[in-house]
């Protein structure tokens, strides 16, 4: 969860990776989302407060998701420089879970992100645990993001104009 969080870390990522396509590194930093989505049209995780989904965003499986996202990114890119990034891109998402679980403001009884699976323990440092921290977590993890990503489009844009024969 933490929605658009993850974005302005899919956003910022433009910056250490400038030949991915911004979508690209969107699914990336959604991509423990999407493996939830998977495992949820399948019946194994839920939504919810009472389930901690271990397959797509316990700490063991994270990793595991992000080791896949290395492989995929290198047979597509053969740089593993930028592959290496969209796997802690894709970690990313991990990292933010865990500074926003147990996520209580949004999910009363929030437990927080197991380490491994069902059972195992849980962790989070719950800085969504209070309205005021959703607010500040989202919208301003979007907006540094955001910020990021322009002055990086900027400089980009910069140095093509610089390099092309006048
Ligand atoms: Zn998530």
């Amino acid at each position: 969860m933490a929605g658009l969080a993850h974005a302005g870390v899919g956003l910022a990522a433009k910056r250490f990776a400038p030949d991915v396509p911004l979508g690209v590194l969107l699914v990336g930093a959604y991509a423990i989302d999407i493996v939830w989505g998977v495992f949820f049209a399948v019946g194994v995780e839920h939504f919810g407060a009472t389930t901690t989904n271990p397959w797509s965003h316990g700490l063991f499986m994270a990793l595991v998701w992000s080791g896949v996202a290395v492989l995929i990114a290198q047979r597509c890119c053969h740089n593993w420089r930028t592959s290496v990034i969209i796997g802690l891109l894709v970690f990313s998402h991990w990292m933010v879970d865990f500074i926003a679980h147990p996520m209580t403001a949004v999910f009363p009884g929030d437990a927080g992100l197991p380490l491994f699976f069902e059972g195992s323990p849980t962790v989070g440092l719950g800085g969504w645990s209070t309205q005021l921290g959703v607010n500040i977590g989202e919208y301003g993890t979007l907006v540094v993001g955001l910020v990021i990503y322009l002055w990086t489009r900027h400089k980009l844009q910069r140095d093509k104009k610089l390099r092309a024969p006048a």
